[in-house]
C-alpha cells in the first residue's frame, strides 16, 4: 500500500474517526433512553450512518479498509502525531517519514502499532496555547 497519502483524504479520515465517535456516543445515549419519552438520539443513528457512508465513500482504498481494521483492532485508527511521536503507542517516527510541511494535512502509517498518523502543518510560535 502506499506509504502515506495528503490533502483531501487524510482530511475525511480524520472527519470519519470522529464522526464514527460521534456514532459512538449517540448508540450509547439511545441505549440509555431506551423505553423513556426521549428518543431523539435512536431517531438521529440512521441519519448519522448515511453520513458516514458518504464520508466513506470519499476515502479510496486500501485506505479504507485500513481504516477500519485499525479501529476494530484498537477503537481509534487516526492518531496525532507529535514530536514526531505516535500519540498511539509512543514510538519515535523516523524523521524521513514525516510528510513535506506542504503536503499536510497528511496521513503515514506508524511503524510501531500500524496506526493512521496525522500530521498537520506545526505552529511554530506557542503551538499549546492555540486552543
Ligand atoms: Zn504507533
Amino acid at each position: 500500500m502506499p506509504r502515506s497519502i495528503a490533502g483531501r483524504t487524510a482530511q475525511r479520515l480524520a472527519e470519519l474517526q470522529d464522526h464514527d465517535l460521534l456514532i459512538v456516543r449517540t448508540a450509547a445515549n439511545a441505549t440509555a433512553a431506551r423505553g423513556s419519552a426521549t428518543r431523539s438520539a435512536e431517531s438521529a443513528l440512521p441519519e448519522l450512518q448515511d453520513v458516514r457512508a458518504k464520508l466513506l465513500s470519499e476515502i479510496p482504498e486500501p485506505w479504507r479498509a485500513q481504516y477500519e481494521r485499525i479501529t476494530a483492532r484498537y477503537g481509534r485508527a487516526v492518531v496525532p502525531v507529535r514530536d514526531q511521536t505516535c500519540l498511539g503507542c509512543y514510538a519515535r517516527v523516523p524523521a524521513g517519514l514525516m510528510p513535506h510541511a506542504h503536503d499536510m494535512p497528511a496521513i503515514t502509517r506508524c511503524e510501531g502499532c500500524g496506526r493512521l498518523l496525522l500530521w498537520v502543518p506545526s505552529t511554530p510560535s506557542r503551538p499549546d496555547r492555540t486552543r
